[in-house]
């Protein structure tokens, strides 16, 4: 019996770390991908600490080149990709009328284009299997919008309307493509909100609290699962009830 692989992409820490985490404790073989290899190193050491099995890329969505060689190597050691999340992603804020190109460049192009790059190698693997599931994750600023966020909230919705468009196609392959959008989580990226802005968003909140990272990594596999088979283009929200 094979281990199925999770290729999770922006696992350093966060989100990524915690379903890399969690998809390992369900059994699966996981390859971090993020441009730290140090950070990656430090998940992959935790991950075989609870008897899972990893391995590390140096892997930046964006370019092409280190997408083309993480992709081959993974096929290389692993043979296989069962299920990819599509997890790295920025924030550049600001207000659109004053925002500069290269932040719009940027956002669009880790959060939307490397989840698209990336979907475009796992795909013919999971072809070939008949099997698999991509999990984008997108936010809750991707379905309702968000002030300041024009380029995160675009990037967002694109993933999302990318999460249809793939799971149209793929369908016929026994592939299934989801996404889940999460509200407002507990990690690096909303630290660095000033606290007036927190206090806001939870006065939002039905649940009255931040999310954990625990809180996505369970809906990732749930729709990782087989218990998912008949879920897609899904988009799952994990938000405490901030928008409905
Ligand atoms: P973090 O900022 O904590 O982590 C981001 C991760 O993405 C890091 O592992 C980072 O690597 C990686 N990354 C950044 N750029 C690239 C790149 N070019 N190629 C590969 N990996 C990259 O973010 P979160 O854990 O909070 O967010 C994870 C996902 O969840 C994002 O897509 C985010 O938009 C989404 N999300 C988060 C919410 C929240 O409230 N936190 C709410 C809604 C959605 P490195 O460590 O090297 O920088």
């Amino acid at each position: 019996m094979f281990n199925r692989v999770a290729f999770v992409t922006g696992a350093s820490r966060g989100i990524g770390r915690s379903i890399a985490l969690t998809l390992c404790r369900s059994g699966f073989e996981i390859v971090v991908a993020s441009p730290e290899i140090e950070n990656n190193e430090a998940v992959a050491e935790e991950i075989r600490a609870c008897s899972g099995q990893a391995m590390t890329l140096n892997f930046d969505v964006t370019s092409a080149e280190s997408v083309t060689e993480g992709f081959a190597k993974t096929l290389k050691d692993k043979t296989r990709i069962d299920v990819l999340v599509n997890n790295a992603g920025i924030t550049r804020d600001g207000l659109a009328v004053r925002m500069k190109p290269a932040d719009w460049d940027l956002v669009l192009k880790i959060n939307l284009y490397g989840a698209f790059l990336c979907s475009q190698h796992a795909l013919p693997s999971m072809m070939r299997n008949r099997w698999g599931r991509i999990i984008n994750i997108a936010s809750v600023v991707g379905q309702a919008g968000a002030a300041g966020q024009a380029n995160y909230a675009a990037s967002k919705a694109g993933l999302i309307g990318l999460t249809k468009a793939l799971a149209q196609e793929m369908g016929s392959r026994g592939i299934t493509v989801n996404a889940v959008a999460p509200g407002y989580i507990d990690t690096d990226m909303t630290k660095v909100l000033p606290e007036e802005v927190k206090q806001k968003i939870l006065s939002t909140i039905p649940l009255g609290r931040m999310g954990t990272v625990e809180d996505i990594a369970a809906a990732v596999k749930f729709l990782a699962s087989e218990a998912a088979g008949y879920i897609t283009g899904h988009v799952l929200a994990v938000n405490g009830g901030m928008y409905m």
